[in-house]
C-alpha cells in the first residue's frame, strides 16, 4: 500500500503550533515512507469560517518547509481539496447509511432537545442522544414511515444521525496507544448531516479520507474520542479493508505542565503559540508568531519535533532530512509533552550560531526579508550588506533571536547621540580628552584592523604608563554610547577610520 497522509485543518483562525506539529509529524512520516502529503481544508462549518485563515495555514507550512504534494494550490488527482467544493458529494453517503440502517433522520427541535437535556440534568444525569434515549425521541426509528416521508416533503428541518449498535464493544488499534476498546453504550449518535445541507466533520472527514485513499490518519489526541465513530463509519460503508491506520499524537502541555497549551495562551505566557504573525482581516484580533519573533524555521521545526517524539539518543539538533530519516511513530510517546520556552530559545540560539553570516545577513536585510520591522529600526534594504555580515560575525553569539540583531548592533550603524550617565561619570575625567586626542594622532593613517589597532594603542598605553580603564572605557563610550558591544578594537575596525575619528572627536568637543 502506498503511504498517503493528510493534514486537514479547519480554517477557523490561525494555525496553533500544535497544529503545525501535527502537520510536521504527518510530513516526516510520509517522506520517510516515500508517500504523499495532502492538505485538505475542512471548511464545512461555515459559522466558524475565518477569512484569511486558509492563506495563513499555507504560508505557515511553507515557512516551516513542510511541502504539500496535493492540495488546494497544488491540485492533484483526488481534488477538490476544499470540502466546501465537495459539498454535493456527501449527501449520497448519508443516504447510503440511511438505506443500510446505519443512520436515521432526527426531527427533534432545539427546544425539544433542550427540554430533554434539562430533564436529564434534573435527574442528576447528562443527556445523550443514544441507543437508550433515541427510542423516545422524534426520529425515523420511532415515527411511522409515512409520517417521516410527509415531514421531509413538508420541508421540516432534520438532521441525519449515526445509529450506534446497542451494547457492543468496539476494538480498535492506534499506532501510538495500541489497542483501544470502547462500549457503544457510552457513545452518542453523532450528527452526520446537518439541517443546513452540510455534512458534519465526521462524515466529510471519513468520506474524504476514503476517497482520497488516505493510508494513515495522524492527528491530535483531541480526536481520539472520534475514533470509534470513524471506525464504525468505515464498517458501515463496507470500507474496512481500506480503512486507514490511526495514530493520535499526545497533547502539548503548558510550560507548567498543567493543561493543554491552548490558542488563548498566545503571548500571555511570554512566547508565541503561532508559527507566524496573525491578523484577522475583519477585526482587531492579532497574535504574534515565531517567524516575526526572530526564530529560524529550522529551529522552530526542530523544537516541535521534540514535542512528543524522541530520537532515543542524546542528539538535540536535527535537520529536516535527519528528522525524516529518524522519525517513527513508535518513538512518539503517549503522554503529553511539556513545552519549554527556554529550551526553544536555546535551540534558536544554536541555530543562529550554525548559520553562515552571509545567509544570516540575507535573512535580516536581504530582498526576501519577510519579517517586518525589527527592534528599534526597520533597516530593510538600506544597510550595507558587507557591513552587516561583518557585524554579524561580532554580535551573533549574543543573539538568541534574529530580532536581537538591532539591539546588539545598532551602534555600528548610528552614532551615539548621548552617553550613558554612569559611564560618563566614572570614565570621563580630567585628562581623558587629552589622552584621546593623543591617541587619535597615534592612529591617524594607521592600518585599521583590530589586531594592529590593539597593538598600537596598548603599546602606547604601556609606554606612557596609562591604565587600561583610563582609555578603554571612555573610548567605548565615545563609540557606542553605552557599556555594551563586542571588543572595542573590533568595533573600530568595522566603523573604519573616518567614522571612528568622527565619533571620538565629537565626544571630545562636547564633553571637553
Ligand atoms: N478538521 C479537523 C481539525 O481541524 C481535522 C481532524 C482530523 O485530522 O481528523 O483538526
Amino acid at each position: 500500500m502506498t503511504c498517503r497522509v493528510r493534514f486537514a485543518p479547519s480554517p477557523t483562525g490561525p494555525l496553533h503550533m500544535g497544529g503545525v506539529r501535527t502537520a510536521l509529524f504527518n510530513y516526516l512520516f510520509t517522506r520517510k515512507n516515500k508517500g504523499s502529503m495532502i492538505l485538505r481544508i475542512e471548511d464545512t462549518d461555515q459559522k466558524r469560517y475565518v477569512p484569511g485563515a486558509e492563506e495563513y495555514i499555507m504560508e505557515a507550512l511553507a515557512w516551516c518547509g513542510i511541502e504539500i504534494d496535493e492540495g488546494v494550490r497544488e491540485g492533484g488527482e483526488y481534488g477538490p481539496y476544499r470540502q466546501s467544493e465537495r459539498k454535493d458529494m456527501y449527501r449520497q453517503y448519508a443516504d447510503q447509511l440511511i438505506e443500510s440502517g446505519w443512520a436515521y433522520f432526527a426531527f427533534d427541535t432545539a427546544e425539544e432537545l433542550d427540554a430533554s437535556r434539562q430533564m436529564a440534568q434534573d435527574e442528576g444525569g447528562k443527556f445523550s442522544y443514544d441507543a437508550a434515549t433515541r427510542k423516545g425521541l422524534r426520529n425515523s426509528l420511532t415515527l411511522p414511515e409515512l409520517e417521516v416521508k410527509a415531514l421531509i416533503e413538508a420541508g421540516e428541518p432534520y438532521v441525519i444521525r449515526f445509529k450506534f449498535p446497542e451494547n457492543e464493544e468496539i476494538v480498535m488499534n492506534d499506532l501510538i496507544r495500541g489497542e483501544v476498546r470502547v462500549q457503544t453504550s457510552t457513545l452518542d449518535d453523532k450528527v452526520l448531516f446537518k439541517s443546513d445541507g452540510m455534512p458534519t466533520y465526521h462524515l466529510a472527514n471519513v468520506v474524504d479520507d476514503h476517497l482520497m485513499k488516505i493510508s494513515h490518519v495522524i492527528r491530535g489526541e483531541e480526536w481520539l474520542p472520534s475514533m470509534p465513530l470513524h471506525v464504525m463509519l468505515y464498517r458501515a460503508f463496507g470500507w474496512t479493508n481500506t480503512q486507514p491506520e490511526f495514530a493520535h499524537l499526545p497533547l502539548i502541555l503548558k510550560p507548567s505542565g498543567n493543561g493543554k497549551l491552548s490558542k488563548r495562551d498566545g503571548d500571555k505566557l511570554g512566547f508565541p503559540v503561532f508559527p507566524i504573525d496573525w491578523k484577522n482581516p475583519e477585526n482587531d484580533d492579532t497574535a504574534s508568531g515565531y517567524r516575526e519573533s526572530g526564530y529560524l524555521p529550522q529551529a522552530f521545526i526542530n523544537m516541535l519535533a521534540l514535542l512528543g517524539w524522541n530520537p532515543g539518543t542524546e542528539q538535540e539538533i536535527f535537520s529536516m532530512d535527519e528528522l525524516i530519516e529518524l522519525f517513527s511513530l513508535e518513538r512518539v510517546g503517549k503522554s503529553g509533552s511539556r513545552f519549554d520556552p527556554e529550551k526553544s530559545k536555546n535551540l534558536n540560539h544554536q541555530y543562529i550560531q550554525m548559520q553562515d553570516n552571509v545567509a544570516l545577513g540575507e535573512m535580516l536585510v536581504g530582498g526576501n526579508r519577510d519579517m517586518g520591522t525589527w527592534g528599534r529600526g526597520d533597516f530593510g534594504g538600506s544597510l550595507d550588506m558587507e557591513k552587516v555580515v561583518k557585524v554579524l560575525g561580532l554580535v551573533k553569539e549574543r543573539m538568541n533571536f534574529l530580532t536581537d540583531f538591532w539591539d546588539q548592533a545598532y551602534f555600528f550603524f548610528v552614532a551615539p547621540e548621548e552617553y550613558d550617565a554612569k559611564m560618563l561619570k566614572k570614565g570621563w575625567k580630567e585628562g581623558t580628552a587629552d589622552r584621546l586626542t593623543k591617541m587619535l594622532e597615534l592612529i591617524h593613517g594607521s592600518d585599521f584592523s583590530a589586531g594592529i589597532l590593539e597593538n598600537v594603542i596598548k603599546g602606547w598605553m604601556t609606554d606612557n604608563e596609562i591604565g587600561m580603564g583610563a582609555v578603554m572605557n571612555p573610548l567605548r563610550m565615545t563609540l557606542v554610547g553605552a557599556p555594551k558591544g563586542p571588543g572595542v578594537f573590533d568595533i573600530m575596525e568595522v566603523l573604519g577610520e573616518e567614522e571612528t575619528i568622527k565619533r571620538i572627536q565629537r565626544a571630545i568637543s562636547t564633553l571637553g
